[in-house]
């Protein structure tokens, strides 16, 4: 709505009386009636000019969420920033390695408050949330999934990759996502259609289509089965051996598909990851140029606990071709959490 007002302000009330007097001035009616079609012309133009802003406006509703969820972040992110200077009490969640603080709670209420005022009816999945029994399924509705704290490893050691992450969806699908990087100060921002942002300045992925030029990143987690553990280190082996320039774990996903996102890295894959961790990023990837598929080259499935998302989809389809997939469930199945 605003932009559309924004847009009838711009027309000058005076210009018609204006170009009439300037006409007046040369004393010459041919002028005087190129003035006033001119006129009618600037007005008529910017007139349908509003009106179509103030169209698109309306249709697009999602983006005062998207506004809002810019702000809530910001504060969220300021409590994490301010977290950091202080004595950091961690607690332990399904395992010793598995960890949260009273900052991730915390940051995650004041998200859900924030935007539960605003939009009562809106769905929410947080991940401090279904860890206290909420449930995780992804309806048609609005949604918004949030990880308050992805990173809480590095937040409690103070590791610089420690983000906010919130992702939109309507119908299934990303509408728009947003990754606040709080100890680089780094503002992610990514909208359906319209482009992907660090602090405002558009961004781009590397675009490299040679597996064997390409740095790649993932996560190594602490598998509680030997049998996992195991494949997630000969996943790590095959990719090194394809060759690669190198493999990276920095500890935050959605940290590492911002990371592809501005070209930093060439892909990010992940087996046993949760929704929360890939919704905010998921839409930086794709405005920026990327892919996101299935760890097995398919279609990606936000609820699938696993992705691959590259600069291109050469090298996506060629990571899938070289990992061992192994059952991580579902993070909509009865019980998974
Ligand atoms: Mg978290």
């Amino acid at each position: 709505m605003s932009i559309g007002h924004q847009t009838l302000h711009l027309i000058d009330p005076f210009l018609f009386i204006r170009l009439l007097y300037i006409a007046g001035q040369y004393d010459n009616t041919s002028n005087a009636v190129v003035c006033v079609f001119i006129a009618v012309g600037v007005i008529k133009n910017s007139s349908s000019r509003a009106q179509q802003t103030l169209i698109n406006d309306m249709t697009d509703s999602w983006q005062e969420c998207m506004n809002h969820c810019v702000d809530v972040t910001k504060q969220a992110g300021k409590i994490v920033r301010e977290a950091l200077e202080k004595d950091i009490a961690v607690m332990e969640k399904s395992s010793p390695t598995d960890l949260v603080t009273e900052t991730d709670q915390r940051v995650e209420k004041l998200i859900i408050s924030a935007i539960r005022e605003k939009y009562p009816t809106h769905c929410f999945i947080g991940e401090e949330s279904v860890a206290a029994g909420a449930p995780s399924v992804l309806s048609d509705g609005p949604t918004w999934i949030i990880d308050p704290i992805d990173g809480t490893t590095n937040f409690v050691h103070r590791f610089p990759f420690v983000s906010v992450s919130i992702g939109f969806t309507v119908n299934k699908e990303v509408e728009f996502g947003i990754v606040y990087s709080c100890m680089e100060d780094k503002m992610y921002t990514a909208r359906r259609g319209k482009g992907a942002f660090c602090n405002g300045l558009p961004i781009k992925v590397s675009g490299q289509e040679d597996i064997t030029k390409s740095l790649v990143l993932t996560e190594m987690g602490l598998k509680k089965d030997p049998e996992h553990f195991k494949t997630v280190m000969d996943n790590i082996q095959k990719i090194l051996n394809v060759p690669v320039h190198g493999v990276r774990c920095p500890g935050s996903a959605a940290v590492n598909m911002c990371l592809v996102a501005c070209g930093a890295a060439d892909a990010y894959y992940h087996q046993g990851i949760y929704c929360w961790d890939m919704a905010g990023g998921a839409a930086l990837v794709t405005e920026a140029g990327g892919v996101i598929v299935d760890i097995t080259g398919g279609p990606f499935d936000l609820m699938s606990r696993r992705l691959i998302v590259a600069s291109s989809p050469r090298v996506a389809q060629r990571i899938a071709q070289e990992l061992t997939v192994f059952p991580c469930g579902r993070d909509d199945a009865p019980c998974s959490h």
